[in-house]
C-alpha cells in the first residue's frame, strides 16, 4: 500500500518517466534510421552513426565535454602509461637502426635512412587559445629545446591535438632551416606558426626528399581547425622508406578502404603507427576515428610486421579508458595474428 505521499508523487514521477523515455528513445530510434542505411561509403562505419541532428547536437555537447575536461579516467589508467627517461629521447636519432620513437598521442620521432622526422608535434607547454588543447594526462617527455636535430615535420593533418602552433613556432625558432610536409588546408596555419619551408605533396606522388621517398597517401579524417567544425583542409598518412625499411605513419583516421589500397601499393610495411584512441562515443566519431579492433585491421591490411598505437593516452579527448584501449587493441592483435604493441610515453622501438 503507497503512502500520501507516494500518490502525490506518482502523477509528476509518472510524466518524468514519460519525458526521460522519449528523451532516451528518440536518439534510439533515430539512430537506428542511420544503421539500416547500406554502411558503405568512405568511411565504411556510416552505419554506426547517429543521425544528422542527433550527432550535431551530440558532437557540441562531446566538445563540450572535451573542454571542460569532463572525461575522467581512474587511477589505474594513468599507471598504464609509463613515461620513458627523457635522455632516451633525446638519443631517438643516434643508433645505427631505424627506430620509432613515441612522444604521446600523434608526436613521434621517425629515425630513417639517417634522417629525424618529427610527426604531429605537440611539445610545448604554453596554453595557447589559438591551439587549445584538452588537459594532458602525463608530461611531455621532451622539450623542442631538448630535442635531437629534426630535419623535417610531418603534419597528418591541422586539427589542434596535431598542429600545435607554439610547438611549431618553437621548431622554427630552434630549427630555421627545418621542412614541414603538410596535406591541402594546413600551409596557412604552418606558416602563421612562423616555418617557411612548407612542402606541399601531391596525393600518391612518390617524392624524394633528403634520401628518403616519401609519399602522401588518403586517410579517412579532416581538417576541422574552427569553432564552426566545418571541413578547413585534408588529412594524409604518409608512407616514408630509405629503400630499405618503410614506415607509415597514420595520425588519425576512420576505417576505410584506402587502406587495402596503401597495401596493395605500399605494402608490406615494417611498421605502422596506428591511431588506436578517442574512438568513444561511436554513434557521433565512429567515421572519424577508428577503435582498437579497425587499427589492427589496417596494420592487416598494410601488411605491417609491427603495429605502435598511436593517439591515446595523452589527452582527454573521449570517454573511453585507455586500459581497454591498449586490453582491446593487444587482444585483437592476437585474434588477427598482428604483432600489436604500445610503448611508454617517450619509448623507443627498433623497425623490424
Ligand atoms: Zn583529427
Ligand atoms: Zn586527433
Amino acid at each position: 500500500m503507497s503512502s500520501p505521499v507516494d500518490r502525490a508523487a506518482s502523477p509528476l514521477a509518472w510524466r518524468m518517466c514519460k519525458m526521460l523515455a522519449a528523451m532516451l528513445v528518440l536518439p534510439a530510434l533515430l539512430v537506428g534510421c542511420t544503421a539500416s542505411g547500406t554502411g558503405q561509403g568512405p568511411g565504411e562505419r556510416r552505419s554506426e552513426l547517429a543521425a544528422a541532428p542527433v550527432r550535431v547536437l551530440g558532437l557540441a555537447q562531446h566538445h563540450v565535454n572535451i573542454a571542460l575536461g569532463s572525461y575522467h579516467w581512474g587511477v589505474g589508467d594513468a599507471a598504464e602509461i609509463a613515461t620513458a627517461a627523457a635522455t632516451r629521447v633525446s638519443q631517438a636519432c643516434s643508433g645505427d637502426r631505424p627506430a620509432v620513437t613515441w612522444l604521446g598521442h600523434s608526436s613521434a620521432i621517425i629515425y630513417i635512412g639517417g634522417r629525424c622526422l618529427l610527426t604531429d608535434p605537440v611539445l610545448e607547454p604554453k596554453p595557447s587559445t589559438i591551439s587549445p588543447l584538452p588537459q594532458r594526462l602525463v608530461d611531455m617527455p621532451i622539450r623542442v629545446d631538448d630535442l635531437p636535430e629534426i630535419d623535417a615535420v610531418v603534419l597528418s593533418h591541422g586539427d589542434y591535438d596535431h598542429l600545435h602552433l607554439p610547438t611549431m613556432t618553437a621548431l622554427a625558432r630552434r630549427f630555421p632551416k627545418l621542412e614541414v610536409l603538410v596535406p591541402p588546408g594546413v600551409a596557412g596555419f604552418v606558416q602563421q606558426a612562423g616555418s617557411v619551408r612548407i612542402i606541399r605533396p601531391r596525393l600518391g606522388a612518390p617524392m624524394q626528399f633528403q634520401g628518403l621517398t616519401i609519399t602522401a597517401e588518403r586517410a579517412h579524417h579532416e581538417t576541422r581547425r574552427n569553432l564552426t567544425a566545418l571541413k578547413s583542409g585534408d588529412a594524409f598518412s604518409w608512407v616514408i622508406t630509405d629503400g630499405r625499411k618503410k614506415i607509415l605513419f597514420i595520425g588519425d583516421t576512420g576505417y576505410g578502404p584506402a587502406f587495402r589500397q596503401i597495401g596493395r601499393s605500399h605494402g608490406p610495411v615494417d611498421l605502422v603507427l596506428v591511431p588506436i584512441g578517442a574512438y568513444e562515443p561511436r554513434e557521433l566519431v565512429a567515421d572519424m576515428h577508428v577503435n582498437p579492433e579497425e587499427a589492427v585491421r589496417i596494420a592487416r591490411e598494410v601488411g605491417a610486421r609491427l603495429a605502435i598505437g598511436i593517439h591515446w593516452g595523452t589527452f582527454k579527448l573521449s570517454p573511453e579508458r585507455p586500459s581497454d584501449t591498449v586490453h582491446r587493441f593487444r587482444h585483437a592483435g592476437r585474434e588477427m595474428g598482428v604483432k600489436a604493441r604500445v610503448l611508454p610515453i617517450g619509448g623507443t622501438v627498433a623497425v623490424p
